[in-house]
């Protein structure tokens, strides 16, 4: 390895983004690119990817070239790396063309460390003349799994990218995502031809998250209550599968106080873009969306992701999850589910217009996702799992610090299934519980059921009980929805040893949705950074400086200082620009820009 590139990154690591050191394989990657070579990294949101790209470009003569297929947040990136006193810009539609020319001429004449550009973009004649005819220093691909013709963030324009290596055989290449499935990962390398790139696969566990999956009844209100209960005030995100439930929702939530905005691709461009620049920019606001947004999303302080409905891979509950607590800090991942979810699921799959094949990988990829849901183990062992890595009980997730009880279900289950097979397999759900249930109704009456020997064997159970029943029978593949006749239940195969009383079945107890209780206790595995009265004076004092000297330069106020950061000079409370540089987060320029204010306003509450 050669000494001086390690020791110009640790350096620029420091003086630069006052980072103390690198983070897991950080050191590793940034080695690897910076003396030429090429990789494809995967790690977790959150886990560091920028510096993997930004440090190596700035240790290598000429242009860094980070390929991003967001063009909306561009910019902030580019704020972000101004702070720190990087020499960066963008190439995208929005510039004039005055902007470009300027821009084009600092790439050519390298008085620039880093460039911005779309995929579209880069594939232009122009752009591609551009480059050859400067000193490219690497290409960084962030959000690689793009390239997945399988995943929900696919972008065409991504498998072109496999030119750069054969145009550019001598520049280093990297490729970066958060999603991290054997699938996708053996497609990154593939299509952007990395066969041979060195390979960094981080832990994908995220310990400052809490994940709780809850069962659905009020899904709306029971969001209120957790959202009051555990995150007055803070930042967060709801994913909801419609534009009408999103837009339903932020009602719903500023209805009671809370400052939602809304988002979905139904919305004009100008006010979408608007609301996602106030969620970037001020404190507090909570994103109503759907999936649309949040992609290159990197907002650190986002302090809980909540699911309305259910996602349809545990890839995407994953990644839109992962967009919380960034910055390390305890954030929530939090869902409500229920058995109309899987029934919707299932028939959006079987409505969708693409072939067999298709149809079966996205099955089962909801398939995994149920399991996820139905668990009656830890959480993230599951989530971990899927991505092919093996870890004890975590103690943060809701299985972890609630047991659920388990209980034998074979008999209900054979109860369930011998229902399903003595109406012939051609009703749904609702109306198999009302037999279940001996509940009388002019359907039972219409098709003689009360007289079927299965009338009533389940009345000692309520309905919710037996919706959970049924929804479990189809997460353990027991069951399926036949949307092709009214989402009718069927028996499968594996319905066959349980009926006949081979099998027998553990189902997880049904409980009540219960108001969830603040949480008095921080979880483990982030920094610990309990702050005292006088301390958390001096922070809320800080905030106040942030959002004003943010607003000053118009910039989102975690690029002037992260929250972590904040938090830690409140804790030392340096009187001195010598104390102030050894905090974290705080490098040469930030400095030499803030630090005087900093210090005084220290001195200032002393
Ligand atoms: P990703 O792109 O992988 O989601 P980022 O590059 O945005 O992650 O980094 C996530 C957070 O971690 C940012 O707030 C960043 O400033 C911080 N960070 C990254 N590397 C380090 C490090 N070596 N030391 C301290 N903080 C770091
Ligand atoms: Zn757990």
């Amino acid at each position: 390895m050669d000494t001086t590139t390690s020791a110009r990154a640790l350096d620029i690591l420091q003086t630069v983004f006052g980072y103390p050191a690198f983070r897991g394989q950080q050191q590793e990657i940034v080695e690897t690119v910076s003396n030429g070579g090429d990789a494809l990294v995967l790690m977790p949101t959150g886990g560091g990817k920028s510096l993997c790209y930004q440090i190596p470009a700035l240790v290598r003569d000429g242009v860094g070239v980070v390929i991003s297929p967001l063009i909306a947040l561009m910019q902030d990136q580019v704020d972000a790396l101004e702070e720190v006193g990087v020499r960066a810009a963008f190439l995208n539609s929005t510039q004039t063309f005055e902007e470009t020319l300027r821009i084009e001429r600092l790439v050519r004449t390298g008085e620039i460390d880093l460039v911005y550009v779309a995929p579209e973009r880069l594939m232009t004649q122009r752009c591609l003349d551009l480059f050859d005819a400067s000193n490219i220093s690497l290409f960084a691909i962030d959000e690689a799994h793009c390239v997945s013709q399988w995943g929900h963030d696919f972008r065409p324009e991504y498998i072109k990218l496999s030119i750069l290596h054969e145009r550019y055989p001598n520049v280093p290449r990297i490729a970066l995502t958060a999603t991290a499935d054997h699938q996708t990962r053996a497609e990154i390398a593939h299509r952007l031809q990395l066969d041979d790139a060195r390979k960094f696969v981080s832990s994908f566990d995220r310990p400052n998250i809490r994940y709780q999956i809850v069962e659905k009844g009020n899904g709306r209100k029971q969001l209120l209550d957790f959202i009051q209960a555990e995150h007055t005030g803070d930042c967060g995100i709801v994913y909801c599968l419609s534009r009408k439930k999103v837009e339903e929702t932020a009602e719903f939530l500023n209805e009671n106080g809370i400052r939602a905005l809304a988002y979905h691709a139904g919305m004009d461009h100008a006010k979408r873009a608007a609301n996602q620049a106030r969620f970037l920019r001020e404190e507090n606001i909570v994103m109503c969306a759907t999936i649309a947004f949040g992609m290159g999303i990197d907002k650190p302080d986002v302090r809980f992701v909540c699911h309305l409905d259910l996602p349809k891979s545990i890839e995407g509950y994953y990644q839109e999850t992962g967009r919380g607590g960034r910055d390390g800090m305890p954030a929530s991942a939090w869902m409500a589910y229920g058995l109309q979810d899987v029934v919707l699921q299932r028939r959006m799959i079987d409505e969708s217009e693409a072939d067999e094949t298709f149809k079966r990988v996205l099955g089962q990829k909801l398939d995994a996702m149920l399991g996820l849901c139905e668990t009656l183990s830890c959480r993230r062992m599951r989530l971990l799992e899927y991505f092919g890595e093996r870890s004890g009980p975590c103690g943060n997730c809701d299985t972890c610090l609630l047991p659920p009880i388990s209980f034998d279900g074979t008999v209900p289950v054979q109860k369930l299934l011998s229902t399903i097979y003595r109406v012939d397999q051609r009703f749904a759900a609702g109306h198999i519980i009302d037999v279940l249930r001996g509940v009388t109704s002019e359907r039972i009456t219409q098709w003689r059921h009360d007289s079927l020997s299965v009338y009533g064997i389940g009345n000692d159970r309520s309905e919710q009980e037996w919706r959970a029943i049924v929804r479990q029978a189809i997460a353990l593949g027991l069951v399926t929805v036949d949307h092709e006749s009214y989402s009718s239940l069927k028996l499968t195969d594996a319905a066959r040893p349980v009926l006949k009383g081979g099998q027998t079945v553990q189902l997880r107890q049904y409980q009540k949705p219960v108001k969830p209780k603040r949480q008095p206790s921080a979880p483990k595995g982030y920094v610990e950074m309990d702050l005292s009265k006088s301390e958390q004076a001096i922070f809320d004092k800080l905030r106040w400086w942030r959002v004003e000297t943010a607003r000053a330069h118009g910039v989102p106020a975690y690029v002037v200082f992260q929250d972590a950061t904040l938090r830690e000079i409140a804790k030392v409370k340096p009187t001195s620009l010598e104390q102030l540089r050894g905090v974290t987060g705080v490098g040469e320029k930030k400095l030499v820009s803030y630090g005087d204010e900093i210090v005084a306003l220290i001195i200032d509450m002393q």
